[in-house]
């Protein structure tokens, strides 16, 4: 009998012969600035734990609390009997903390792109989205059947042109952008992007999970980081990254949220988040506004890191945010880095295709707060010797 499933493994060989493949690192401690992962120690900068919350201990207290008092799980979805008045506790934070009427969180930042734009959007309406946005806004996109403009990376005039040559056409248009792009840590030109939806009558969408938590006043994102409050009708964030749990939120008006409710399949079909996690996230949001040295620490090791690295030469692209790419060229290059500096005691990714355009390959290391500045010198120290071994820099000489 043949296997009709043949296919998957000839791809993944041919994966293998391009030297793309990718094997899973196992994690075998907690996400911290020094993490055991394959049987050894190795500075973590593989991790979107920006303030270093993924083991702050209130968050894991409220979490044990939380388990205790509530039980591991929540057994339904949130419009059948899964919304315990934790979850509605921390949306109401949410609301709060990012200045509008109402908040839902969805299980990740994923389901809260996709589900959102699925939802409020017909066949009939318009997408005009930033190339480099994020696949969960892609999926969610697609999802909706609406007509999909994709505009130039980070160009706020090739949006505005796509948005003038819809002017007469029927449907709603969204104006979509991440507010900090994953990849390449630059930031939205946001006011821009603001004033051409403004102008088109656009509806503004911005997925800031990057931001949460690293940009604006204690880290409520990009719309507060350019005073743009009430002007972005969708503001979607996550749990996941920065505020050192799992989930994702919109926020906006009390009737998208409502909306959404009736309406978004991730929040419709699938099981709220267990308490704990909700727990979790509440005592985030103290520590956010109680603990505001945590986003000082991540700026200043960003900087001190960042700047190490161009003085040995490296190219760091666009980026603005402790999001730190070093840009190597080709995917198989990158990857061969990556394992280099694991085996030298550094942890960070190699990305190439599909995740960012072909020969745009790099490696992608994420600063924290909570990285001292001994390992953060030790990181620059190997990250310098291996990308000479490996002729990604020059030899100085
Ligand atoms: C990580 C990420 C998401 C997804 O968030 P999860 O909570 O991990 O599902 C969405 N958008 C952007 C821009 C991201 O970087």
């Amino acid at each position: 009998m043949t296997n009709p499933l043949a296919y998957l493994g000839e791809q993944l060989q041919a994966w293998r012969n391009a030297g793309t493949y990718m094997r899973l690192r196992e994690l075998e401690s907690a996400c911290q600035p020094v993490s055991r992962v394959d049987g050894r120690e190795v500075i973590n900068l593989a991790s979107n734990n920006y303030l270093g919350l993924t083991t702050h201990p209130r968050l894991v207290e409220a979490a044990l609390d939380a388990a205790r008092r509530y039980g591991a799980g929540t057994g339904a979805v949130r419009t059948i009997s899964g919304t315990m008045d934790l979850h509605l506790e921390l949306e109401r934070r949410i609301a709060a903390f990012k200045n509008v009427e109402a908040c839902v969180v969805f299980q990740s930042g994923f389901a809260a792109n996709a589900g959102t734009v699925a939802a409020i959007l017909t066949p009939e309406d318009h997408i005009i989205s930033d190339e480099l946005n994020h696949a969960s806004i892609i999926d969610g996109c697609r999802l909706s059947k609406a007509k999909i403009h994709v505009f130039k990376h980070a160009e706020p005039p090739a949006a505005e042109e796509k948005l003038a040559a819809l002017r007469d056409a029927p449907g709603r248009k969204l104006l979509i952008s991440d507010g900090v792009f994953s990849m390449d840590g630059d930031v939205a030109r946001l006011p821009e992007l603001v004033e051409i939806a403004e102008k088109y009558g656009a509806i503004m969408m911005v997925d800031d999970a990057h931001a949460s938590g690293v940009l604006g006043s204690a880290g409520r994102g990009t719309i507060d980081h350019f005073g743009m409050h009430g002007r972005v009708q969708i503001q979607v964030g996550t749990l996941s990254k920065a505020v050192g749990v799992l989930g994702g939120y919109v926020c906006g008006s009390r009737d998208l949220i409502d909306f959404l409710y009736h309406r978004a399949r991730p929040f419709l079909f699938s099981t709220s988040h267990p308490p704990a996690v909700a727990a979790a996230c509440l005592a985030a949001f103290d520590v956010l506004e109680q603990e505001p040295e945590r986003m000082r620490e991540l700026w200043a090791n960003t900087r001190h890191f960042q700047d190490a690295l161009r003085a040995q030469g490296f190219s760091l692209g666009a980026t603005a945010t402790p999001i730190t790419p070093i840009m190597v060229g080709e995917a198989r290059k990158a990857f061969e880095f990556s394992r280099a500096l694991f085996d030298q005691g550094v942890f960070a990714v190699g990305i190439g295709y599909p995740t960012v355009p072909e020969g745009k390959a790099r490696i992608r290391a994420i600063v924290t707060a909570t990285h001292t500045r001994d390992q953060l010198d030790r990181a620059v120290e190997i990250l310098t010797r291996v990308a000479r071994s490996l002729a990604i820099l020059g030899t100085g000489r």
